[in-house]
């Protein structure tokens, strides 16, 4: 079966295998040797961050990351500016809600590129101690203009936090010129681990600059930091899933590291384009905004969503719904995970097929 949904992925061989590593208790020093040794892996991804920024380990999804970032990181007499444009922005400014911090939110169509002329208006007004904004917005397969964003928020002296869930390990990230604070993501999405291990990037002078935000208990990063300086962590890690992101970071930098990742997915999304072009299968977006990970396809008039799903999935596919508005008229296909060039043409000889185009 090969994942096309965004997360979890298609696991490697070598991943895989890291799963059946010893059982260990999170609290013995080898634990904490791993654990140390991810945090330093996750710090050289982004080598331009290597000496700004530290990665603190939780166990969860990617929400959990960008809670326990947004409620650490926020100050609760702070005001968060929410730059929204799909369902992952409106979902950080339900977390704020939740959190009982206060926050404004630019919410622009989910077809539509972020709105910074408004973002800039807003931040001209002043009072904000931090902006957020999701990188690859996952609702559509946009990757949004962070660069355009991140310039403001530098302009303005106002830290920038990133929901870098779908983008983090697939795509460029320039943490001193967006202002980047810190940005969340996940094992499981384009770091090809297991889902169970999230993790929060951040700039190490917040844990000593400021106190913690937080107002939970679980998703307090600064308590994480502090004891996983010397690789433990306050509550139980996912001890089997950590030693298989321990692999999947070796094994993307043996692959060449981002910018080779970004490169095979972007060869694998445009043949997937291509081919599905040639079918009629039209992009939802300018094929110009599209991440190199995730395309969002119109449906075909007459073809129904579970139709083209279910089918796919006979044939070892699988593919994921649109959300929201979308469900029923669109379907996306994320390259992420294990997959090569085969997979996606075997996947254009199955759509062919039940579009009966022969
Ligand atoms: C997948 C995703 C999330 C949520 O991640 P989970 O692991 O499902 O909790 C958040 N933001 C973006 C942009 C995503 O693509």
């Amino acid at each position: 079966m090969k994942l096309l949904n965004p997360g979890p992925v298609t696991l490697t061989a070598r991943v895989r295998a890291a799963l059946a590593a010893p059982d260990v208790c999170h609290r013995e020093p080898e634990f904490a040797a791993l654990t140390r040794g991810v945090i330093a892996k996750l710090g050289r991804v982004y080598p331009e961050a290597e000496a700004t920024h530290t990665a603190v380990l939780l166990t969860g999804s990617g929400t959990g990351a960008v809670e326990a970032m947004l409620g650490s990181l926020t100050p609760r007499d702070g005001r968060t500016l929410v730059v929204s444009n799909g369902v992952y922005g409106e979902r950080a400014a339900a977390m704020l809600a939740a959190q009982g911090k206060a926050f404004d939110i630019v919410k622009g169509a989910w077809t539509e590129g972020l709105d910074l002329a408004a973002a800039r208006s807003r931040l001209a007004a002043g009072g904000y101690t931090h902006v957020f904004s999701v990188h690859h917005e996952t609702t559509t397969g946009r990757l949004n203009d962070v660069a355009s964003l991140g310039a403001i928020c530098k302009q303005r002296g106002v830290p920038l936090l990133l929901d870098a869930v779908s983008s983090f390990g697939g795509e460029a990230i320039a943490f001193d010129a967006w202002n980047l604070e810190a940005c969340a993501a996940t094992a499981n999405k384009c770091l090809h681990g297991v889902p169970g291990v999230a993790f929060v990037l951040a700039r190490r002078g917040v844990f000593s600059a400021r106190p913690s935000g937080a107002t939970s208990v679980y998703l307090d990063l600064f308590r994480y930091e502090k004891e996983q300086r010397a690789g433990f962590s306050p509550f139980t890690q996912a001890t089997h899933v950590m030693h298989a992101l321990d692999a999947a970071l070796s094994e993307l930098s043996d692959a060449g590291g981002v910018s080779a990742r970004s490169a095979h997915y972007r060869a694998l999304s445009d043949a997937v384009r291509a081919g599905l072009g040639a079918l009629g299968v039209e992009p939802l977006l300018d094929p110009a905004t599209h991440s190199a990970t995730l395309t969002s396809y119109k449906l075909p008039p007459g073809l129904a969503y579970a139709t083209l799903h279910d089918t796919l999935k006979e044939q070892g596919f699988v593919i994921y719904a649109g959300q929201g508005d979308f469900s029923g008229s669109i379907f996306r296909i994320a390259v992420m995970g294990d997959l090569a060039r085969a997979d996606a043409d075997r996947l254009l000889g199955c759509v062919r097929r039940i579009l009966g185009a022969g």
